[in-house]
């Protein structure tokens, strides 16, 4: 068994499924299912809202005892200017591994990961003579899995919750759509489906082993949540692959290859002063 794969699955015995809440992994290997029979296990009906949700709600307003992981991603944008196709290959490779559907009118779109730019990104670094190539690239933003999340605080019925590991998870079953959080959110990073999301999905080709999502509820990146408490990478960074664009990994293991990433590179993160401490970083 490869490092990268014992660090995973040391982090999956800890990790909540899916960002949903529910049975940790550490249950299914206990029981002796092999990651793929868990995954089989972990299948549900996408088309089916209730039974994705009824997973989703497992676990749900159950206190969350932590792991003492603190999982995260460093984004190296040189990675990214390196090779321009990537950002489109990680957003679709994302969207379609969570069935994130995908309409043309502006105001319904739901996104999960996109390219913006620099200014956007990080509005409180100075864009006086920005160099040319940041000037040019678009930078991938998501999620931050933010430390001090306002979004969880702002949520009244816990369908946003940090989960164990840290990550910024939601349960569909229980949002009522209020969006409280989207306003509590300083980086935009939620979206919500004013649409019934099916009609923006092939129904004959989605991911079975995700649900899909309803009408009135919000949604956002979930840190892969379901593929990392089976001890897989999240889908971004397995795109990435060997240009090592994307690195994910646990904060808090001083050994982890995200930790050693971060003390050889300069890192900053988006809008500092919002107080979230977010868990993405990047080097610029
Ligand atoms: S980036 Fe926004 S949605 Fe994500 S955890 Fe931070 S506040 Fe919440
Ligand atoms: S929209 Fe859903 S997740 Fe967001 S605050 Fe309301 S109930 Fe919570
Ligand atoms: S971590 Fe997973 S959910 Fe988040 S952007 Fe990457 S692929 Fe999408």
């Amino acid at each position: 068994m490869d490092k990268k794969r014992r660090d995973f699955l040391k982090i999956a015995g800890v990790t909540t499924l899916a960002g949903l809440g529910g049975t940790t992994v550490v249950d299914r290997l206990v029981s002796g299912s092999s990651p793929v029979q868990a995954r089989a296990a972990q299948e549900v009906d996408p088309a089916e809202h209730g039974a994705g949700e009824q997973t989703a709600a497992a676990g749900h307003g159950e206190e969350v005892v932590k792991s003492g992981n603190r999982l995260g991603m460093v984004v190296d944008l040189r990675k990214f200017r390196e090779h321009p196709e990537l950002l489109e290959k990680v957003r679709q490779a994302c969207h379609a591994e969570h069935n994130v559907p995908d309409f043309p009118n502006k105001k319904d779109v739901i996104k999960w990961i996109w390219p913006t730019g620099f200014e956007n990104a990080f509005p409180e670094h100075s864009t006086y003579h920005l160099n040319e190539s940041s000037e040019d690239n678009k930078v991938p933003v998501f999620c931050n899995h933010c430390d001090s999340p306002p979004c969880v605080k702002a949520c009244p019925t816990r369908a946003t919750f940090k989960n164990k590991d840290g990550i910024v998870a939601m349960d569909y079953h229980r949002c009522i759509g209020c969006r409280f959080c989207m306003a509590a959110c300083p980086y935009g990073m939620r979206s919500f489906n004013w649409r019934d999301p099916r009609a923006g999905l092939d129904m004959n080709n989605i991911n079975r082993r995700f649900p899909t999502r309803m009408r009135g509820v919000v949604e956002k990146c979930n840190f892969c949540a379901e593929r990392v408490g089976l001890g897989e990478q999240p889908k971004c960074v397995e795109v990435c692959g060997e240009t090592k664009a994307m690195i994910f990994g646990n904060l808090n293991d001083p050994e982890s290859e995200i930790r050693k990433v971060l003390k050889e590179n300069f890192t900053i993160q988006r809008k500092p002063s919002a107080g979230t401490h977010p868990s993405v970083f990047y080097i610029v």
